[in-house]
């Protein structure tokens, strides 16, 4: 590719709006451009750059028996309304409506269109397990899009989802799939952890996020300095079981006896805003109460519990049901509507997840829950609070530290959370009809673009890791005006593509100066410039990550840089 002919607009200041490294370099060194708030124009090197991102992941989601397909972004609204997820998604959700008024969303997830599309084609055991993917532009309307690339409104994203005739083939399908992810950002050059996405629940062991270390991450890692524990704070809510003793019970029993009240006397009661209670749920199970709080900004709509879970109220949900509602959809809550009643339990731990949920920035929603063992007395009380720095780690070794994470994949076994919903069905062994049992698999490949950034740059610029750098050579005429210097830099030029190399040739009439500051922002491995001593038949080889340069003469230099 030659210089004078592609688009790499460098800027020399670092723009006002950017915060972060990976936002500021992309856009100072010509890689991409925003069209409104967090949509961006990927110039040609990140397209590039993506592209090489994209072959890494489809070499893996190959390898590991993922198919690849593309679905459609446009969604018909019905789809959405099977999963009963049009209720809930919420304002992330990009609606709209045709000519004829008919409701669609731009595809923030595609759950609900592969599983109607496997639902019609699928209805034998003998086709099961099926795995499928595609890579393309995802929407989703973010509260607070921003830091460039990490969190865009449209995005590119690699999903897949895999079909199951029993459980332990989705566990073996899982097991692939963490490993294809695992050898992605390997490949992409990251440092990352795959940490516990959910503790409660499904115990923890059913989805993972792929987390890059970095300290504009918006997660929280918390990890055992001596195993391999990890998990995201967001979900690992520490549940602290103690007895009472009888005394104490008496008043506790006074106290924390579930009480009906209007959602506007609790709200009174705890002086907290409607809107914010609204968000929360009591899920009451056999006397015993589990509560999960909202997370994010979803909006409640208990009309539509019944497509959810299949519960008409989730007051009389069972246990089963209350654990598939947290496990499978985490942050997901059932209905307090304005008109619901609802039951407090310990006023304190009401009071406290309110106050934790109000308290904790506007996305750091958790989902938290009390007396969560079934098995409880009256005497077994729980404590929760998330945890902290200096605990001694879940699994009993080591204790906790936390780091700061970019959410850059996420593994999750949904079950048959979907199939249940939609009505997906295979004929078992026997011929009866069964849910499938199903998997999602995402991983954020914009985002992991500017991870990458992340972890890969200096004060000059981005230093890209060889694997996904947009070219291996950047080649320098210094000065395209003088003859010698341009007529060996065609020379070299078509040698290394002739060669195999992909080359940047920076064949523009622009100071030396120039050129190489705009070459150190853009970040290519390796940088051969054809300057005074071209008439020598010698050129300068530069490693971009060192620094470091020499002379090599011509006859040498494809031994160099190989
Ligand atoms: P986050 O917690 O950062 O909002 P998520 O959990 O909502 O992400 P998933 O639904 O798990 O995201 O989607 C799969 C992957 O898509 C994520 O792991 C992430 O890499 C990527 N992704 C999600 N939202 C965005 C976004 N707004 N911009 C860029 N990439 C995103
Ligand atoms: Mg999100
Ligand atoms: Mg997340
Ligand atoms: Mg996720």
């Amino acid at each position: 590719m030659k210089q004078s002919m592609t688009f790499i607009p460098t800027l020399r200041e670092v723009p006002a709006d950017a915060d972060i490294k990976s936002h500021q370099l992309l856009l100072r060194a010509g890689y991409m451009r925003q069209n409104a708030s967090g949509i961006y124009s990927y110039l040609p090197l990140a397209s590039i750059v993506l592209k090489k991102i994209e072959q890494i992941v489809r070499e893996e989601m190959n390898r590991a028996g993922s198919a690849e397909l593309l679905m459609p972004a446009l969604q018909q609204s019905e789809l959405w309304q099977e999963s009963g997820r049009w209720y809930t998604y919420g304002p992330e959700l990009m609606r709209m409506k045709d000519r004829h008024s008919r409701e669609f969303a731009l595809g923030a997830t595609h759950e609900e269109v592969i599983t109607s599309l496997v639902r019609d084609e699928v209805k034998s055991y003998k086709r099961l397990p099926l795995n499928l993917y595609q890579i393309q532009s995802k929407f989703r309307d973010e509260k607070r899009p921003r830091f460039g690339l990490l969190r865009g409104r449209e995005f590119i994203m690699k999903d897949a989802y895999s079909f199951h005739a029993s459980f332990e083939s989705l566990d073996e399908v899982y097991e692939k799939m963490f490993q294809a992810y695992s050898n992605v950002f390997s490949r992409c050059g990251l440092n990352y952890r795959a940490v516990i996405a959910d503790s409660g629940a499904m115990g923890g062991k059913d989805t993972h996020e792929f987390m890059v270390l970095s300290d504009v991450g918006e997660d929280t890692i918390a990890y055992s300095d001596t195993s391999s524990y990890a998990a995201n704070v967001e979900m690992a809510p520490v549940i602290t079981q103690y007895e009472k003793s009888s005394e104490e019970q008496k008043e506790l029993v006074k106290t924390e006896t579930p009480d009906q009240r209007t959602i506007d006397e609790v709200a009174q009661y705890l002086n907290v805003e409607k809107e914010k209670l609204i968000k929360s749920l009591v899920f009451k199970v056999d006397e015993k109460f589990v509560m999960v709080l909202a997370r994010g900004d979803h909006e409640i709509n208990d009309i539509k519990i019944k497509n959810l879970y299949g519960a008409s109220v989730v007051e009389l949900a069972t246990p089963e049901e209350t654990k598939q509602a947290a496990g499978v959809l985490p942050g997901f809550v059932g209905p307090v509507g304005a008109d619901s009643k609802i039951d407090i339990i310990a006023d304190h731990a009401v009071q406290s997840v309110v106050n934790g949920v109000c308290g904790a920035g506007e996305e750091n929603y958790h989902y938290t829950g009390v007396n969560l063992d079934r098995d409880a007395t009256v005497s077994q009380y729980a404590d929760l609070r998330f945890i902290e720095e200096g605990d001694a780690s879940p699994d009993g070794e080591g204790t906790i530290q936390f780091a700061k994470g970019i959410e850059v994949g996420h593994v999750f076994k949904l079950g048959t959370r979907y199939s249940e919903a939609m009505n997906a069905t295979f004929l078992d062994e026997n011929g009866r009809a069964q849910p499938m049992i199903m998997g999602c698999y995402g991983i954020g490949v914009s985002r992991t673009l500017a991870a990458i950034v992340e972890q890969y740059n200096d004060d000059k610029g981005i230093v890209w890791p060889a694997a996904v750098a947009p070219f291996q050579v950047h080649l320098i005429t210094a000065n395209a005006k003088q003859d010698a210097q341009s007529s060996l830099g065609e020379k070299l030029y078509a040698e290394l593509l002739e060669a195999g190399f992909e080359v940047l040739y920076d064949d523009r009439i622009e100071r030396a100066g120039v050129k190489f500051a705009d070459s150190d922002l853009i970040g290519i491995p390796v940088r051969i410039v054809v300057g005074k001593q071209a008439e020598d038949g010698i050129v300068e080889v530069k490693e971009r990550k060192t620094g470091e340069g020499m002379d090599v003469s011509l006859t040498d230099l494809h031994e160099t840089i190989s």
